[in-house]
Order: C-alpha cells, then sequence, then structure tokens
C-alpha cells in the first residue's frame, strides 16, 4: 500500500504575513460559538507580537508554558474542558509557536469534536471525527509540526502521537520574520531536526523519488544555513529555514525516520528529554548508520561552537537503559525503513542497549 496523504490545504509564505492572519480567520468567524481560540507560546508574552494577535474581545488568547514539559494529554483535555465550559466551540485554534504549540493546537481542535479523554486516540487514525479548523503559526523552525499529520503528546502511558488525516493545518502561515527571536542554541537544535529527517528519509527502504526530491532541496538549504560562506542567522537564511523544515517533513511524510528518531523516542519517553536536543544527542554516535550525514552534522556543530554533551551515559543505570532500548525497539516501521525487513535479525534490545551506551 503506497501512502495517501492530506496535505494542508492552505499555506501563506513571506516576511509580514503573520499580518495576514487577521482577515484569514475573519472568515470563519461565524462557525460554531463565534470566537477564536488563540494559543500562544508564553515566550511572547509582553512581547511586540503579542500586540499583533488580531484577537477580538469575546476571543480566547492562551499563553503556554512550553519550557518545562512537552504537551501532555492531561493538558489537552483540561484545556479543551475549560474553554468549552467558558465559551462552548471555537470557530477556530490558532497555534502561534513551534513544535509544542503547533502540537497542542491540532490536538485540542480534534478533542472538541472527540469525545473522552486524549488518551483515548493516541496513535494511528483513532479519532473519529474531523476536528474544528485550525492554523499553524510556528515561530521557530525544524520539526516539520506546521506539516506533519500527527499531535505529539505525552500521556500516562505512552508518548505519542494523534496521528490522522485530520490533525493536518487547515491553514499555515510562514512568516519567517518570527524565527528571529530563536536562542542559537535553539536554532541549531531545531534545525538539526529538519537536517536529521531527511538523511534518515533518504537512507532507507522507503526512500522514493517523491521523498527524496523534498530531502535534496531541504539538505540543499540546510547546508546553505548551517555550512555555507552565509551561514548563521540571518534573515535570509531564516526564510530558507522555514522552507526547508516544511520540505523535510514532507520528505519523511513520504518515506520514514530512521535509527536516530528511534533512539531520541527512548530518551525523551525515559529521561524527559527534548525531542530536537535527543535527536542531534544521538545522530553525534551514529556514523555506522549515517556516515556522511555524521560527519558533516560534526563540521556543523564545529562551525557554530554547539555545546553537545558527551558522556551522558555514565549517569544511567542499566534499567534507565534496558528501558530506552525497549522504547526504541518498539518502534518497527522506523528499524524496517533504515534496516530492512529482516531487522529483527541484526538489531536487538541489547545492540540497542549498545547504542545507547555511546551517548
Ligand atoms: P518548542 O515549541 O518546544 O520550543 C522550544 C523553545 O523555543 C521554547 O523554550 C520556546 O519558548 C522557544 N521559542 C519558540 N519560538 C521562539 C521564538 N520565536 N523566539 C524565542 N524563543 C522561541 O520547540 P520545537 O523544537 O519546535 O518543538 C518540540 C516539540 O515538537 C516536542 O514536543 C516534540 O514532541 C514535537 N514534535 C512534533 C512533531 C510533529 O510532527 N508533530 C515532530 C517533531 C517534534
Ligand atoms: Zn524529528
Amino acid at each position: 500500500m503506497h501512502k495517501n496523504f492530506k496535505g494542508i490545504e492552505k499555506t501563506v509564505y513571506g516576511r509580514g504575513s503573520f499580518n495576514q492572519l487577521g482577515d484569514i480567520i475573519n472568515e470563519k468567524r461565524n462557525d460554531n460559538d463565534k470566537f477564536m481560540l488563540f494559543v500562544v507560546d508564553n515566550y511572547f508574552k509582553g512581547k511586540e507580537l503579542e500586540k499583533r494577535i488580531p484577537s477580538k474581545k469575546e476571543d480566547i488568547v492562551k499563553f503556554i508554558d512550553v519550557e518545562a514539559y512537552e504537551p501532555t494529554t492531561e493538558q489537552i483535555d483540561n484545556l479543551r474542558d475549560e474553554v468549552k465550559k467558558s465559551k462552548g466551540i471555537p470557530s477556530a485554534v490558532i497555534g502561534i509557536g513551534g513544535g509544542s504549540i503547533m502540537d497542542i493546537a491540532k490536538a485540542v481542535s480534534l478533542m472538541f469534536t472527540n469525545e473522552g479523554s486524549s488518551t483515548l486516540y493516541q496513535g494511528l487514525n483513532l479519532i473519529k471525527k474531523p476536528g474544528i479548523y485550525h492554523i499553524g503559526v510556528p515561530t521557530i523552525s525544524g520539526t516539520g509540526a506546521e506539516v506533519s499529520m500527527t499531535a505529539v503528546l505525552t500521556g500516562p502511558e505512552k508518548k505519542l502521537g494523534l496521528k490522522c488525516e485530520w490533525t493536518v493545518f487547515n491553514q499555515i502561515v510562514l512568516d519567517p520574520e518570527l524565527i528571529s527571536s530563536v536562542p542559537r542554541n535553539w536554532w541549531f537544535y531545531t534545525g538539526m531536526d529538519t537536517y536529521i529527517h531527511c538523511i534518515e528519509s533518504e537512507n532507507g527502504i522507503l526512500n522514493n523519488a517523491y521523498s527524496h526530491s523534498y530531502a535534496e532541496q531541504a539538505l540543499k538549504l540546510c547546508r546553505d544555513i548551517y555550512l555555507g560562506n552565509k551561514s548563521g542567522q540571518t534573515a535570509e537564511n531564516d526564510d530558507k529555514l522555514m522552507v526547508a523544515s516544511l520540505m523535510g517533513g514532507l520528505s519523511l511524510t513520504y518515506s520514514e525516520v530512521g535509527v536516530c528518531h528511534a533512539l531520541s523516542y527512548g530518551l525523551s519517553k525515559i529521561l524527559g528529554t527534548r525531542h530536537c536536543y535527543a535527536n542531534c544527542i544521538a545522530f553525534n554516535h551514529l556514523h555506522d548508520f549515517y556516515a556522511e550525514g555524521v560527519t558533516e552534522f560534526k563540521t556543523m556543530i564545529a562551525k557554530h561552537k554547539i555545546d553537545l554533551p558527551q558522556n551522558l551515559s555514565k549517569d544511567w543505570t542499566a534499567d534507565q537503559i534496558t528501558a530506552m532500548a525497549k522504547v526504541a525497539y518498539n518502534l518497527p516501521h522506523m528499524w524496517n525503513h533504515a534496516i530492512g525487513p529482516d531487522w529483527k535479525e541484526k538489531i536487538t534490545i541489547e545492540s540497542i542497549s549498545e547504542l545507547y551506551r555511546r551517548l
């Protein structure tokens, strides 16, 4: 079976395009209970962007701190219940922030129409009804969350996305001006998520001309941004990074991620390490699997003088390592893509534990 993927319905791209958000949402203002729900990264509270949010007096603007932890099922259920109780069902949900905020916007839009707790829907195609109209406005680029069909949530039992075609945003607003304030380390780690998406998408059995075309272009952009003569956090590179993130996301959608993301999921689930940072920690040691990519990655780390801690595993217990290896092992689609259909003959919990001990 080939993938049959629903894309974003509308995309606006360009410097200053955030100013069009008001007109875009005005078309929806008569839907449902006639108010908008904005979920906004708390970083923007009191900043210039707060004043530019096109909210009206009936709307709810909810600032959310994403610093402490990644989105949880409990957080989504509470947000849905609170908004429903106070005003009903919004006309649209608008997420203004990074992967965390965009996942919150996607998830809560689905939970306004699907009953019970979001824990019931963690997995593929478990959602029963389309969500309400939802718009993504990224303010940090790299995860591809703006284009993906999943909203990753950490629940009491699993870290797993609400994944279905209704998760995909109806509209995205890509305004590169919004990412200029991202701190340098995050700019690097989150941008590297795109780079790693492409390397993993390309190196595996599911790669095809379609996924390859997106990866090739996204990698070219990443090389300009992180390696070229004009590399660094400039306006021109921010323009490129926003597009690279989108294309990297599309590449993996039509192919798959691999060993690095499997290890990264283990780190996030057991130790709470954040996605993009966890990827960088793991990728640095995956020369056996992605030789050229890892060499290039190390050049980028050196060029931008990024701190990437080493010897982390010395502080991990054997039980923690085994628990991480089990999480990683239980992502068969990633191993199948990276290693091949006979991956179980080559990859074991022990061999994955060995990879964790390298970190
Ligand atoms: P994030 O949303 O977690 O934000 C990272 C940090 O950057 C936060 O401290 C945030 O406040 C700050 N920040 C964001 N925009 C800023 C700006 N313009 N200026 C200054 N600071 C800013 O970052 P992320 O890396 O984009 O997202 C990670 C999350 O995305 C994880 O929860 C992960 O599970 C999820 N994820 C989702 C997908 C998907 O397909 N849905 C894919 C990969 C990762
Ligand atoms: Zn990723």
